[in-house]
This record gives structure tokens, sequence and C-alpha cells, in this order.
């Protein structure tokens, strides 16, 4: 059989074809002749599979759309404190260029736009490094979330910094603030090289996957940045991602993204996929204009807003039923698939409302692939409460998926393999 999914995207890419509206970004000579026919996207699956449609393999300058990884870099190397007394985290529903600063501390708003991600280049690293170093820390970084070494365009940042002067005049700003302590210029010269790394809209598809998949790249299997950075990257990117149209898109689109003035434009959808789609033509607020539409379509046919989650609690309890009889009976709660606070939830209304009137009660997690913490405590206090009304508790956790089964507190479980092992009548020997 043929992967559906390369036929679904060359069929969305042809009806956004036609649509030759907006312009190559015009501020950076070098992108300004950029090759308009260019139009590709690819889907990361986090298990590595990449599908893809059109030209997902021509390499272009990653420009805005290093923000978020870079910001990542920075909130692993220098912990959240030290970072956001630089950088704040509020939206500024401003152009991505726009000289905003805090009025009283001079922070800029947010790292995504460029006076945040000036400051943020500066943060990538050991405080120490000189500035080829950190330059180095960022082309590494950037190549991690990648699964694949990148390397930078010479040609367009020579004709981006020639023409820098508005993120010049930003970062003396920032350096008359105290926000940046080292040289402005130098740190502009960096910001522009981290903006000149090649990428293709398959590299861009797995970086956002490594974000969709808790920072872990689905084809190296490295950790890039810890799950807890990628929670705040991912929220930053849903709220100020996509400059002054960032309303829009989080009510229209509804998936944390990025956008770069070369055309790129990420999106990552947390557990789910990381999504790129490449197309030069930008509009007003330097979005890729046919790059918005093949979102709109994707988030539209697929169902892919964040805000749209199918009811997976409703599924956790499989099957609550009794194995073999007398004072032997076991009643099996069976559970599945992954459990968070809802599905836990399932677990002790019926608990609650159906009180087992067997001895021995077995939770059974052989189908259950993931259990977050709260989920954890919550079936542990089950367990616990069970066994102060004289149960006899079980756990069959043949993947031992209930990190620490310890109710504590006077509650008991006995962790076995399989429900036939739970069920195995009292005294009676192997
Ligand atoms: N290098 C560009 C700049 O700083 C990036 C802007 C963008 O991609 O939105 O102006």
């Amino acid at each position: 059989m043929r992967p559906i999914i390369p036929d679904y995207l060359a069929e969305v890419l042809g009806d956004v074809e036609p649509d030759a509206s907006g312009e190559p970004a015009g501020y950076i000579p070098e992108l300004a002749t950029a090759d308009t026919k260019y139009l590709g996207a690819a889907f990361a699956m986090l298990d590595g599979e990449v599908y893809g449609s059109g030209d997902i393999d021509i390499e272009f300058t990653i420009q805005s759309i290093s923000k978020p990884f870079v910001y990542a870099l920075a909130l692993s190397d220098r912990g959240f404190d030290s970072v956001l007394a630089k950088v704040g985290v509020e939206p500024s529903g401003e152009a991505f260029n726009e000289i905003s600063l805090e009025s009283d501390t001079g922070r800029p708003l947010n790292p995504m736009i460029n006076a945040g991600a000036i400051t943020v280049h500066s943060l990538a690293g050991a405080e120490d490094l000189d500035p080829a170093g950190r330059v180095e820390r960022v082309l590494r970084g950037l190549s991690a979330f990648a699964g694949r070494r990148l390397k930078m365009d010479e040609a367009v940042y020579a004709s981006e910094i020639e023409h820098a002067h508005r993120n010049l005049a930003i970062a003396h700003m920032l350096r008359s603030h105290d926000i940046l302590t080292g040289d402005a210029r130098t740190v502009v010269d960096g910001y522009t090289r981290q903006c000149s790394v090649l990428v293709t809209a398959r590299d861009l598809a797995m970086m956002a996957a490594t974000l969709a998949n808790r920072g872990m790249n689905p084809l190296s299997g490295e950790q890039v940045v810890p799950e807890a950075v990628v929670r705040q990257v991912l929220s930053v990117m849903f709220s100020c991602g996509m400059y002054d149209a960032a309303g829009d898109w989080g009510t229209q689109v509804g998936i944390p993204a990025k956008s770069g003035v070369a055309g790129g434009l990420i999106g990552a959808l947390p557990g789910q996929v990381g999504i790129a789609t490449f197309s030069p033509r930008l509009d007003v607020h330097g979005n890729s204009v046919r790059g918005v539409s093949l979102f709109e379509r994707f988030s539209s046919d697929m169902g892919l807003h964040v805000m749209e989650v199918p009811p997976a609690a409703l599924a956790v309890l499989r099957s609550n039923h009794v194995v073999g009889s007398g004072p032997n009976a076991l009643r099996v709660l069976e559970l599945q698939g992954g459990i968070g606070f809802a599905g836990a939830e399932r677990v002790v209304k019926e608990a609650v409302d159906n009180p087992p009137s067997e001895v021995k009660v077995a939770l059974d997690l052989t189908r259950v692939y993931s259990i977050d913490d709260v989920a954890r405590r919550m079936l542990l206090e089950i367990a616990r409460r069970l066994t102060l009304s004289g149960h006899d508790v079980y756990l069959v956790d043949p993947e031992s998926i209930m990190k620490d089964p310890d109710p504590g507190d006077g509650g008991r479980v006995t962790v076995v393999d399989s429900v036939d092992q739970a069920a195995i009548p009292m005294g009676a020997v192997q």
C-alpha cells in the first residue's frame, strides 16, 4: 500500500500553489532574490518517520525559527531565573523588529521578537564563552535538534550584517539598559550568524518533532534539552511565535509555531508531530503566505488544534471483572492507555461507586503505557484506602510503569507480573 500522508500533502500543496501573493523578505538583499517557486511540507512523527511532499530537501536559512531553539539552549545552559531576569514572556503584539522594551526594566517583552532573541543569543552557553564559542554552542545545539550537523550560509550572513542597522539599534538600547553586558556589535554578529544557519523543511520538521517529543530527538534519541524547558518554549511559541498575528494564529491554527523571513514555518504539536513548510513569499507580518495557508488546512483537515484533545480519559477503565470465585475471587480493574488526572478520576469513581466485595483487588496496568505524577499519586491513594478497608491490593505491572509503588501511610500493594499471579489462591504452592 502507498503511504497515505504524502498523497494528502501533495494534494494540499497543489491547492495553495497558485497563490502568488506576498514578497520575499526585501530588507536582506540575499533573501530578496530567493526563488519563489519553492513549496514544500514535511511531517516528522515522534518515531522518526518523515512524510513530505514538494521541496523538502532544499536548503534555506533558518532566520527567526532559530529563536525558540536558542531560547531552549539558553534556558538549559543558564537556568530559568537568569534568562527570565533578562527576557520576559509577554506577547508584544508588535512587529518582529519593533524596538519594544519594558519601560521600567528595559527587558525585551519576549524571546520571539528580535530584541528578546538578540539577548537570548548572548545567554546561550556558559557565561565565559568567547563570541566564536557561543556561535559554535548555538550551531551544535541547533544541529542536535535537527539530528544532523548543520552549517551556515556565509553569503546570507554577510548580506544581513551589512544591513543590520535596526538590530544594531536594538542591541545598543539593550546595552544601555545593561540587559546586554557584552559588546552590542559582537552580539548582533553572533545572532546574525545564528539566523544564517542552513536547514531544509525536513530538518525543521525534525527540530519541531524534538519539541513535540518533550525534547528528545526522535532519530538520535538524544535528550537535547530538559522537558521543563520544552514546556516553557512551546508556551512562548504559542503566545508570541507569530508576531503580531499570534492571536489569529492561536485561534485559527492553534499549534505552537514559529516563522522565519526566509520562508520557513514550523509547528510543534505536543505528543503528536513536528510540521514544517517552506515557501519564500511573505505576508505583511513577515510570515510565509502559502505556509500559513498550509497550516490552516492541516489544522482543520486533521483536527490538530491543541485545544481539541480527544477524551482519552473515557477509555482508561477497560474493564471491571472478577477472576475466580469464592474466597479467592479477584476483582480486576483493567486500565489502559496513558493515564493523567482525568483518567485516574475514572478509576477513583469506579472504586467509590462500585466498592469491591471481594477481598482481593488488582489494578491491572498491563495495557498502560504512561502514568503521570498526579495519576500515580491518585492510583496509590486508591490502593491505600482499599488496604485500610481490609482488601489485599495487587498491582499487575509487568513493565514497571508505576514508579515507586508504595502507597505509604498504612497502604500496601503487592506488585505482580500477571493477573494469574494475583489470582493464585492464597497459600497455594506454584
Ligand atoms: N535575521 C532576521 C532579523 O533579525 C530574522 C527575522 C525573522 O526571521 O523574522 O531581522
